[in-house]
Protein backbone atom coordinates (compact mmCIF):
# COMPACT_ATOMS: atom_id res chain seq x y z
CA UNK A 1 0.00 0.00 0.00
CA UNK A 2 1.45 3.50 -0.75
CA UNK A 3 2.13 5.73 2.07
CA UNK A 4 -0.97 8.25 2.61
CA UNK A 5 2.02 11.15 3.67
CA UNK A 6 3.99 10.35 -0.34
CA UNK A 7 2.59 13.61 -1.91
CA UNK A 8 2.93 15.97 1.41
CA UNK A 9 6.35 18.11 0.78
CA UNK A 10 8.60 16.30 3.48
CA UNK A 11 9.24 19.47 5.52
CA UNK A 12 7.59 17.62 8.54
CA UNK A 13 8.08 14.22 10.35
CA UNK A 14 4.84 13.62 12.38
CA UNK A 15 4.16 10.83 14.32
CA UNK A 16 1.85 7.93 13.41
CA UNK A 17 -1.35 9.24 14.98
CA UNK A 18 -4.16 11.11 13.50
CA UNK A 19 -6.32 13.70 15.38
CA UNK A 20 -9.82 13.49 14.08
CA UNK A 21 -11.32 15.51 17.16
CA UNK A 22 -11.07 18.30 19.61
CA UNK A 23 -12.60 19.23 22.83
CA UNK A 24 -10.67 21.67 25.69
CA UNK A 25 -7.08 20.54 26.33
CA UNK A 26 -7.85 16.97 24.84
CA UNK A 27 -7.39 15.37 21.62
CA UNK A 28 -9.13 12.34 20.20
CA UNK A 29 -7.47 9.77 17.32
CA UNK A 30 -9.38 8.60 14.67
CA UNK A 31 -9.56 5.37 16.82
CA UNK A 32 -10.83 7.30 19.85
CA UNK A 33 -7.53 7.47 21.56
CA UNK A 34 -7.70 10.40 24.17
CA UNK A 35 -4.47 12.28 24.42
CA UNK A 36 -4.09 15.46 26.89
CA UNK A 37 -2.80 18.47 24.83
CA UNK A 38 0.09 20.46 26.21
CA UNK A 39 1.38 22.11 23.45
CA UNK A 40 -1.97 23.47 21.69
CA UNK A 41 -1.13 23.62 18.12
CA UNK A 42 2.27 25.31 19.17
CA UNK A 43 0.45 27.85 21.54
CA UNK A 44 -2.30 28.31 18.97
CA UNK A 45 -5.62 26.81 21.18
CA UNK A 46 -5.77 29.24 23.81
CA UNK A 47 -9.16 28.38 24.11
CA UNK A 48 -8.76 24.94 23.70
CA UNK A 49 -10.46 22.73 21.19
CA UNK A 50 -14.12 23.08 20.16
CA UNK A 51 -15.12 26.12 22.30
CA UNK A 52 -18.57 26.37 22.06
CA UNK A 53 -18.27 30.25 21.43
CA UNK A 54 -16.00 29.88 18.88
CA UNK A 55 -17.83 27.04 17.41
CA UNK A 56 -21.37 29.27 17.14
CA UNK A 57 -19.03 32.72 15.86
CA UNK A 58 -17.68 30.47 13.08
CA UNK A 59 -20.89 28.91 12.18
CA UNK A 60 -22.79 32.12 12.32
CA UNK A 61 -20.86 33.99 9.72
CA UNK A 62 -20.04 31.10 7.75
CA UNK A 63 -23.58 31.30 6.84
CA UNK A 64 -23.42 34.93 6.13
CA UNK A 65 -20.52 36.50 4.23
CA UNK A 66 -16.83 34.49 4.11
CA UNK A 67 -15.00 37.07 2.03
CA UNK A 68 -14.94 40.74 0.38
CA UNK A 69 -11.25 41.60 0.37
CA UNK A 70 -9.93 44.87 1.66
CA UNK A 71 -11.40 46.29 -1.16
CA UNK A 72 -14.72 46.97 0.83
CA UNK A 73 -15.00 47.38 4.50
CA UNK A 74 -15.06 44.71 6.82
CA UNK A 75 -17.04 45.01 9.84
CA UNK A 76 -15.38 42.42 12.22
CA UNK A 77 -12.12 43.68 12.11
CA UNK A 78 -13.02 47.67 12.59
CA UNK A 79 -14.75 46.31 15.71
CA UNK A 80 -11.41 44.15 16.49
CA UNK A 81 -9.19 46.71 15.83
CA UNK A 82 -11.22 49.17 18.41
CA UNK A 83 -11.05 46.53 20.84
CA UNK A 84 -7.07 46.20 20.21
CA UNK A 85 -6.32 49.50 20.47
CA UNK A 86 -8.40 50.28 23.45
CA UNK A 87 -6.60 47.53 25.20
CA UNK A 88 -2.93 47.82 24.66
CA UNK A 89 -0.37 50.34 23.28
CA UNK A 90 -1.21 50.40 19.92
CA UNK A 91 -3.38 53.51 17.60
CA UNK A 92 -3.20 51.03 14.16
CA UNK A 93 -3.93 47.46 13.34
CA UNK A 94 -2.86 45.58 10.43
CA UNK A 95 -4.57 41.91 10.03
CA UNK A 96 -2.59 39.40 8.29
CA UNK A 97 -3.33 35.28 7.63
CA UNK A 98 -0.07 34.41 9.95
CA UNK A 99 2.45 35.21 12.59
CA UNK A 100 5.26 35.26 9.31
CA UNK A 101 2.87 37.88 7.66
CA UNK A 102 2.59 40.57 11.21
CA UNK A 103 6.25 39.91 11.06
CA UNK A 104 6.73 41.19 7.46
CA UNK A 105 4.08 44.32 8.28
CA UNK A 106 6.22 45.06 11.46
CA UNK A 107 9.96 45.13 9.33
CA UNK A 108 8.09 47.19 6.81
CA UNK A 109 6.42 49.93 8.31
CA UNK A 110 9.70 49.85 10.82
CA UNK A 111 11.83 51.00 7.35
CA UNK A 112 8.51 53.31 5.97
CA UNK A 113 8.72 54.98 9.42
CA UNK A 114 12.79 55.86 9.17
CA UNK A 115 12.05 56.40 5.09
CA UNK A 116 9.21 59.37 5.94
CA UNK A 117 11.19 61.08 8.37
CA UNK A 118 14.01 61.02 5.73
CA UNK A 119 16.50 58.61 7.52
CA UNK A 120 16.40 56.06 4.40
CA UNK A 121 19.42 54.75 5.28
CA UNK A 122 17.53 53.66 8.54
CA UNK A 123 16.81 50.08 7.26
CA UNK A 124 18.87 47.67 9.70
CA UNK A 125 16.87 45.80 12.08
CA UNK A 126 18.80 44.02 14.92
CA UNK A 127 17.82 40.77 16.45
CA UNK A 128 19.19 38.02 18.61
CA UNK A 129 20.38 34.26 18.81
CA UNK A 130 17.47 31.88 19.31
CA UNK A 131 15.10 34.04 17.66
CA UNK A 132 12.60 32.81 15.68
CA UNK A 133 10.49 35.02 13.49
CA UNK A 134 8.57 32.59 10.65
CA UNK A 135 9.81 31.08 7.00
CA UNK A 136 9.07 33.71 4.81
CA UNK A 137 12.91 35.04 3.22
CA UNK A 138 12.57 38.23 5.50
CA UNK A 139 11.60 36.20 8.26
CA UNK A 140 14.44 33.71 8.08
CA UNK A 141 16.50 36.54 7.69
CA UNK A 142 15.24 38.51 11.04
CA UNK A 143 15.96 35.10 12.69
CA UNK A 144 19.36 34.58 11.87
CA UNK A 145 19.40 30.77 12.44
CA UNK A 146 21.68 29.18 10.05
CA UNK A 147 19.57 25.74 9.25
CA UNK A 148 16.71 28.09 8.31
CA UNK A 149 18.87 30.32 5.60
CA UNK A 150 20.60 26.89 4.20
CA UNK A 151 20.24 26.65 0.59
CA UNK A 152 17.82 29.81 0.31
CA UNK A 153 20.54 31.94 -1.46
CA UNK A 154 22.30 35.05 -0.34
CA UNK A 155 21.44 36.71 3.08
CA UNK A 156 19.40 39.49 2.82
CA UNK A 157 21.22 43.13 3.60
CA UNK A 158 18.95 45.06 6.58
CA UNK A 159 19.52 42.37 9.04
CA UNK A 160 22.16 42.94 12.15
CA UNK A 161 22.28 39.83 14.28
CA UNK A 162 23.76 39.81 17.85
CA UNK A 163 24.59 37.26 21.07
CA UNK A 164 22.01 37.04 22.81
CA UNK A 165 22.46 39.18 26.37
CA UNK A 166 25.50 40.86 24.43
CA UNK A 167 25.06 44.29 25.79
CA UNK A 168 28.00 45.76 24.75
CA UNK A 169 27.23 44.75 21.01
CA UNK A 170 23.71 45.83 21.34
CA UNK A 171 24.90 49.45 22.74
CA UNK A 172 27.13 49.43 19.73
CA UNK A 173 24.73 48.72 16.90
CA UNK A 174 21.86 50.95 18.51
CA UNK A 175 24.41 53.58 18.01
CA UNK A 176 24.69 52.83 14.19
CA UNK A 177 23.37 55.55 11.82
CA UNK A 178 21.64 52.51 9.51
CA UNK A 179 19.55 50.99 12.29
CA UNK A 180 15.93 51.03 11.89
CA UNK A 181 14.80 48.64 14.81
CA UNK A 182 15.57 46.45 17.88
CA UNK A 183 13.07 43.31 17.07
CA UNK A 184 13.23 40.70 19.77
CA UNK A 185 10.48 38.45 21.53
CA UNK A 186 10.03 39.08 25.22
CA UNK A 187 10.02 34.93 25.83
CA UNK A 188 11.71 33.30 22.67
CA UNK A 189 9.58 30.58 21.93
CA UNK A 190 11.04 28.09 19.51
CA UNK A 191 14.57 29.17 20.19
CA UNK A 192 14.47 27.60 23.88
CA UNK A 193 11.41 29.21 25.75
CA UNK A 194 13.61 31.98 27.01
CA UNK A 195 12.43 34.97 29.10
CA UNK A 196 13.98 38.27 28.53
CA UNK A 197 14.91 39.66 31.85
CA UNK A 198 12.52 42.31 33.06
CA UNK A 199 15.26 44.81 33.30
CA UNK A 200 16.31 44.27 29.85
CA UNK A 201 12.90 44.87 28.68
CA UNK A 202 12.61 47.94 30.26
CA UNK A 203 16.66 49.17 29.07
CA UNK A 204 15.67 48.00 25.48
CA UNK A 205 13.07 50.48 25.55
CA UNK A 206 15.40 53.54 26.60
CA UNK A 207 17.68 52.23 24.53
CA UNK A 208 15.82 52.74 21.37
CA UNK A 209 14.76 56.11 22.89
CA UNK A 210 17.88 57.10 23.51
CA UNK A 211 18.63 56.82 19.67
CA UNK A 212 15.75 57.11 17.88
CA UNK A 213 15.12 54.13 16.82
CA UNK A 214 11.96 51.87 17.37
CA UNK A 215 11.30 48.84 19.48
CA UNK A 216 9.41 46.13 17.87
CA UNK A 217 8.04 42.68 19.40
CA UNK A 218 7.50 39.76 17.75
CA UNK A 219 4.52 38.35 20.58
CA UNK A 220 3.04 35.83 18.21
CA UNK A 221 3.62 33.05 20.70
CA UNK A 222 4.34 34.35 23.92
CA UNK A 223 0.98 36.74 23.59
CA UNK A 224 -2.26 36.84 24.04
CA UNK A 225 -2.72 36.12 27.61
CA UNK A 226 0.24 32.79 27.67
CA UNK A 227 2.25 34.51 30.54
CA UNK A 228 -1.14 35.84 32.49
CA UNK A 229 -0.77 39.34 31.04
CA UNK A 230 -2.67 39.84 27.51
CA UNK A 231 0.68 40.80 25.94
CA UNK A 232 4.21 39.66 27.64
CA UNK A 233 5.53 42.93 27.69
CA UNK A 234 3.03 43.87 29.93
CA UNK A 235 4.88 42.40 32.94
CA UNK A 236 7.35 45.96 32.77
CA UNK A 237 6.32 49.14 33.10
CA UNK A 238 7.42 51.47 30.40
CA UNK A 239 8.71 48.64 28.07
CA UNK A 240 5.83 49.02 25.66
CA UNK A 241 6.92 48.66 22.06
CA UNK A 242 6.00 50.72 19.28
CA UNK A 243 5.39 47.72 16.87
CA UNK A 244 3.87 44.33 17.75
CA UNK A 245 3.66 41.15 16.43
CA UNK A 246 0.78 38.93 17.11
CA UNK A 247 -1.03 35.60 15.83
CA UNK A 248 -1.28 31.93 16.93
CA UNK A 249 -3.69 32.77 20.21
CA UNK A 250 -5.28 35.56 18.81
CA UNK A 251 -7.05 33.51 16.47
CA UNK A 252 -7.36 30.31 18.79
CA UNK A 253 -6.64 28.07 15.67
CA UNK A 254 -8.54 30.25 13.16
CA UNK A 255 -5.27 31.38 11.12
CA UNK A 256 -4.48 34.93 11.21
CA UNK A 257 -2.49 37.53 13.13
CA UNK A 258 -2.12 40.93 13.42
CA UNK A 259 0.36 43.59 13.44
CA UNK A 260 -0.35 46.16 15.88
CA UNK A 261 1.39 50.07 15.73
CA UNK A 262 1.50 53.09 17.75
CA UNK A 263 -0.04 56.20 15.00
CA UNK A 264 3.67 57.80 14.90
CA UNK A 265 4.54 54.42 12.49
CA UNK A 266 0.86 53.49 11.76
CA UNK A 267 0.25 56.79 9.85
CA UNK A 268 3.15 56.41 7.13
CA UNK A 269 1.17 52.96 5.55
CA UNK A 270 -0.55 54.67 3.29
CA UNK A 271 -2.49 53.28 0.41
CA UNK A 272 -0.60 51.05 -1.80
CA UNK A 273 2.18 50.55 -0.05
CA UNK A 274 0.76 47.50 1.67
CA UNK A 275 -1.81 44.97 1.66
CA UNK A 276 -3.09 41.45 1.47
CA UNK A 277 -6.29 39.31 0.13
CA UNK A 278 -7.81 37.64 2.63
CA UNK A 279 -6.09 39.98 6.21
CA UNK A 280 -8.78 40.38 7.99
CA UNK A 281 -11.41 38.17 6.79
CA UNK A 282 -14.89 38.56 8.17
CA UNK A 283 -14.19 34.39 9.43
CA UNK A 284 -11.63 35.08 10.89
CA UNK A 285 -13.02 38.47 12.40
CA UNK A 286 -15.74 36.79 13.65
CA UNK A 287 -13.79 34.19 15.59
CA UNK A 288 -11.20 37.07 16.44
CA UNK A 289 -13.76 38.91 18.29
CA UNK A 290 -14.71 36.15 20.52
CA UNK A 291 -11.42 34.89 21.21
CA UNK A 292 -10.16 38.57 22.22
CA UNK A 293 -13.62 39.45 24.77
CA UNK A 294 -12.19 36.51 26.32
CA UNK A 295 -8.63 36.55 26.33
CA UNK A 296 -8.31 39.88 27.55
CA UNK A 297 -10.71 39.48 30.43
CA UNK A 298 -8.86 40.49 33.64
CA UNK A 299 -10.39 37.75 35.55
CA UNK A 300 -9.48 35.32 32.83
CA UNK A 301 -6.20 36.62 32.86
CA UNK A 302 -5.78 36.14 36.84
CA UNK A 303 -6.45 32.27 36.20
CA UNK A 304 -4.03 31.66 33.96
CA UNK A 305 -1.44 33.50 36.27
CA UNK A 306 -2.94 30.94 38.89
CA UNK A 307 -2.77 27.89 37.21
CA UNK A 308 0.28 29.25 35.68
CA UNK A 309 2.00 28.94 38.81
CA UNK A 310 0.76 25.52 39.79
CA UNK A 311 2.17 24.10 36.13
CA UNK A 312 5.59 26.16 37.49
CA UNK A 313 5.28 24.41 40.90
CA UNK A 314 4.91 20.50 39.74
CA UNK A 315 7.46 21.26 37.09
CA UNK A 316 9.73 22.44 39.62
CA UNK A 317 9.20 18.84 41.67
CA UNK A 318 9.91 17.44 38.31
CA UNK A 319 13.03 19.06 37.89
CA UNK A 320 14.06 18.36 41.56
CA UNK A 321 13.15 14.64 41.68
CA UNK A 322 14.99 13.63 38.25
CA UNK A 323 18.00 16.07 39.09
CA UNK A 324 19.80 13.71 36.53
CA UNK A 325 18.29 14.51 33.54
CA UNK A 326 16.02 17.88 34.15
CA UNK A 327 18.62 21.16 34.74
CA UNK A 328 16.41 23.44 35.38
CA UNK A 329 12.35 24.89 34.36
CA UNK A 330 12.28 27.59 32.21
CA UNK A 331 9.94 30.07 30.18
CA UNK A 332 7.16 31.85 32.02
CA UNK A 333 3.71 31.85 32.37
CA UNK A 334 2.42 28.58 30.35
CA UNK A 335 4.73 28.94 28.07
CA UNK A 336 6.99 27.05 29.46
CA UNK A 337 9.46 23.66 30.00
CA UNK A 338 12.00 22.16 31.02
CA UNK A 339 15.46 22.38 30.12
CA UNK A 340 16.98 18.77 29.79
CA UNK A 341 20.46 17.56 30.23
CA UNK A 342 20.36 15.60 26.66
CA UNK A 343 18.22 16.25 23.39
CA UNK A 344 14.30 15.64 24.95
CA UNK A 345 13.02 14.66 21.04
CA UNK A 346 12.44 10.77 22.58
CA UNK A 347 11.34 11.79 25.68
CA UNK A 348 8.61 13.67 23.87
CA UNK A 349 7.91 10.42 22.18
CA UNK A 350 7.74 8.73 25.46
CA UNK A 351 5.58 11.27 26.81
CA UNK A 352 3.02 10.55 23.44
CA UNK A 353 2.59 6.92 24.17
CA UNK A 354 1.40 7.79 27.85
CA UNK A 355 -1.21 10.14 26.15
CA UNK A 356 0.63 13.61 26.24
CA UNK A 357 1.69 15.86 24.03
CA UNK A 358 4.10 18.21 24.34
CA UNK A 359 6.75 20.05 22.19
CA UNK A 360 10.64 20.44 22.10
CA UNK A 361 12.36 23.69 21.27
CA UNK A 362 16.01 24.85 20.93
CA UNK A 363 18.49 24.17 23.38
CA UNK A 364 17.18 20.95 24.71
CA UNK A 365 14.26 22.30 26.04
CA UNK A 366 10.70 20.30 26.36
CA UNK A 367 7.99 22.77 25.41
CA UNK A 368 5.26 22.71 26.77
CA UNK A 369 2.66 25.78 25.87
CA UNK A 370 -1.19 23.97 26.95
CA UNK A 371 -4.42 25.54 26.39
CA UNK A 372 -5.08 28.64 28.80
CA UNK A 373 -8.05 27.29 29.86
CA UNK A 374 -6.84 24.00 31.79
CA UNK A 375 -7.11 23.42 35.75
CA UNK A 376 -5.14 22.15 38.33
CA UNK A 377 -6.46 18.43 37.47
CA UNK A 378 -4.69 18.71 34.17
CA UNK A 379 -1.71 20.15 35.30
CA UNK A 380 -1.81 16.95 38.08
CA UNK A 381 -2.39 14.57 34.80
CA UNK A 382 0.24 16.48 32.76
CA UNK A 383 2.84 16.41 35.46
CA UNK A 384 2.04 13.10 36.56
CA UNK A 385 2.57 11.34 32.86
CA UNK A 386 5.84 13.51 32.91
CA UNK A 387 7.35 12.32 36.00
CA UNK A 388 6.36 8.32 34.74
CA UNK A 389 7.97 9.74 31.70
CA UNK A 390 10.65 11.26 33.11
CA UNK A 391 11.55 7.70 35.13
CA UNK A 392 11.22 5.62 31.96
CA UNK A 393 13.59 7.70 29.14
CA UNK A 394 16.91 6.92 28.65
CA UNK A 395 18.94 9.93 26.61
CA UNK A 396 20.35 8.91 23.59
C1 LIG B 1 5.17 30.85 15.07
C2 LIG B 1 5.93 32.10 15.14
C3 LIG B 1 6.06 32.96 14.04
C4 LIG B 1 5.53 32.61 12.68
O1 LIG B 1 4.14 32.46 12.68
P1 LIG B 1 3.43 31.64 11.49
O2 LIG B 1 1.97 31.79 11.82
O3 LIG B 1 3.95 30.26 11.56
O4 LIG B 1 3.78 32.31 10.23
C5 LIG B 1 6.74 34.15 14.22
N1 LIG B 1 7.25 34.49 15.40
C6 LIG B 1 7.14 33.70 16.49
C7 LIG B 1 7.71 34.15 17.78
C8 LIG B 1 6.49 32.48 16.40
O5 LIG B 1 6.43 31.67 17.45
Amino acid sequence: MSDPRQHIMPVYRPPEEVFEKGEGPYLFTESGTRYLDFIAGIAVNALGHSHPAMVDALKGQAEKLWHTSNMFRVRGAEELADKICRDTFADRVFFTNSGTEAVECAIKSARKYHWANGNEERIDIITFTGAFHGRSLGAINAGGNPNYLQGFGPKLPGFVHLEWGDHDALKAAAAQPTTAAVFVEPVQGEGGVRAMPDACLKGLRELCDEHGILLIYDEVQCGMGRTGKLFAHEWVDGAAPDILCSAKGIGGGFPFGACLTTETVGEHMQPGSHGSTYGGNPLAMAVGNVVWDIISDEDFLAEVRRVSATLTQGLKSLADSHPDKVEAVTGKGLLTGLKMKANPKSLQGVCRDKNLLVGVAGNNVLRLAPPLVITDEHVREATNIMDAALSEWVPE
